[in-house]
């Protein structure tokens, strides 16, 4: 470790227990005090840079310290850092719901605010199940999920999710929900379109939701791309049945575009490529810019008649986070929608994409890598054992841990999920910070698959 560094390393290990990390791991891996961020890169203590391949957590869009973000983020901290929600308002808030609304699917038309993106999910769920409740529908109280899909640590979140990693040992904690087999296009056989394989997958959908409509209150689907789930993909069909079928059988449709939201996937919102809107959409992470904690449920104005009511009646919607709708962040969200309207954002990134896309694809002739795949700004590249019968290595060897740290020594921040290397870089990554990207990837695997 490079000797700045330490006393950082020293004091942050004497006291930090950090999130989703095996604490023991750092008497081997490097733990990396930052120091600073600008656009694209990190900067630690003794000077080395990083390249943020993966937007710290898929959060950032614009660059760390953007000058507009920052600006907009000052001039509120003048004047109003924090206020209570219930019974208060403040203009970031006003200002930034009905930006929301103007760029959402139409008919998204109110805004519910929490402080992070699970939060957002058990908002979602609970709202949903306390419409039906509303409308005299007690039965309603289930939820359908997806095989491999993640929606958050929460217990509610962590309930719909199927990553069995995080949600194993504390299944005796989790309510039981109704899973169906995910439209994941890496399973499809050889010789299948995407968008064959995602509508055969949905045979699986419309019979759970003809068996359990009665006693189901949603669906929750991560729009497109199951992310930490391994970046799995599959076509916009299936969103397209799920609405319909969703309909036809009473049951809503909840979309989680915590990370595939604001032009992830190469539209400001995923479900926008299946011409759908969803009953319920929760936002997060490039809400903000990835600048701070924020997370909203849009839905829509049936939705929000049903608690709207006497007080009396308790059927309001009577939840709360202390942080709710917080100005700062607010500011910073707003500041971030104005880069969207004023710099052509997606359409910039198409080019970006292309090149990323390109680049990425040369490593499909590498013999421990059985596809690369593509939705916008994600590029996955799934690692196996053997390409032929895509057997993938076994999750103790660690393979994507070896890409980890030799990516680290080189500059870039790539941090695989199990076996999959993927980029989801911020948008103002360069085509050269791309081809670096790329490269030491490339010398990742090579390294990781060697023996
Ligand atoms: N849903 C999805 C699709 C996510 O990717 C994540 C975070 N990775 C979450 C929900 C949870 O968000 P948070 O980490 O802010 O709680």
């Amino acid at each position: 470790m490079t000797c700045a560094n330490a006393p950082y390393v020293a004091r942050d290990l004497a006291h930090v227990w950090h999130p989703c990390t095996q604490m023991k791991d750092h008497e081997q891996v490097p733990l990396i005090p930052i120091r600073r961020g600008s656009g694209a890169w990190l900067e630690d203590y003794a000077g080395k840079r990083y390249l943020d391949a993966v937007s710290s957590w898929w959060v950032n869009l614009f660059g760390h310290a953007n000058p507009r973000i920052n600006a907009a983020v000052r001039a509120q901290l003048e004047t109003l850092e924090q206020v209570i929600l219930a019974g208060f308002t403040h203009e970031p808030v006003i200002a930034l719901s009905e930006e929301l609304v103007a760029v959402a699917p139409p008919g998204l038309t109110r805004c519910f605010y929490a402080d992070n993106g699970s939060s957002a999910v058990e908002v979602a769920m609970k709202m949903s199940f306390h419409y039906w409740r509303n409308v005299g529908r007690t039965d309603k109280r289930r939820f359908i999920t997806l095989t491999n899909s993640y929606h958050g640590e929460t217990l509610g979140a962590l309930a719909v999710g199927n990553v069995e990693l995080y949600k194993e040992i504390y299944r005796p904690l989790l309510m039981d929900v109704i899973t169906v087999p995910s439209p994941d296009c890496y399973q499809r056989a050889a010789g299948t379109t995407w968008a064959e394989h995602s509508r055969a997958q949905f045979v699986h959908m419309e019979a759970a939701l003809a068996r359990h409509a009665h006693e189901a209150a949603a669906v929750i689907v991560e729009p497109l791309v199951q992310c930490a789930g391994g970046m799995r993909m599959y076509d916009p069909v299936y969103l397209t049945l799920l609405r319909e079928a969703c309909d036809r059988h009473r049951v809503h449709l909840i979309a989680d575009e915590i990370a595939v939201g604001f032009g992830r996937t190469g539209t400001l919102f995923a479900c926008e490529q299946a011409g759908i809107r969803p009953d319920l959409m929760c936002l997060s992470k490039g809400l903000t810019g990835g600048y701070l904690p924020l997370s909203v449920v849009m839905t829509t104005e049936p939705l929000y008649a049903a608690f709207y009511d006497e007080y009396v009646k308790l059927n309001a919607f009577l939840h709360s986070h202390s942080f709710t709708g917080n100005p700062l962040a607010c500011a910073a969200a707003r500041a971030t929608l104005a880069i969207f309207r004023e710099d052509r954002v997606l359409e910039r990134n198409r080019a970006l994409a292309a090149h990323l896309g390109a680049r990425a694809r040369e490593l499909e002739e590498h013999p421990h890598v059985a596809e690369v795949r593509q939705r916008g700004m994600i590029v996955a590249i799934e690692m196996v054992q053997d390409k032929t019968r895509r057997r993938p290595y076994p999750w103790q060897e660690r393979r994507g841990l070896t890409i980890y740290r030799h990516a680290l020594e080189r500059g870039v921040l790539l941090r695989p999920v199990g076996n999959v290397v993927y980029f989801m870089p911020p948008y103002v990554v360069t085509p050269q910070e791309i081809d670096l990207m790329v490269e030491v990837a490339r010398e990742g695997l090579g390294l990781a698959t060697c023996a």
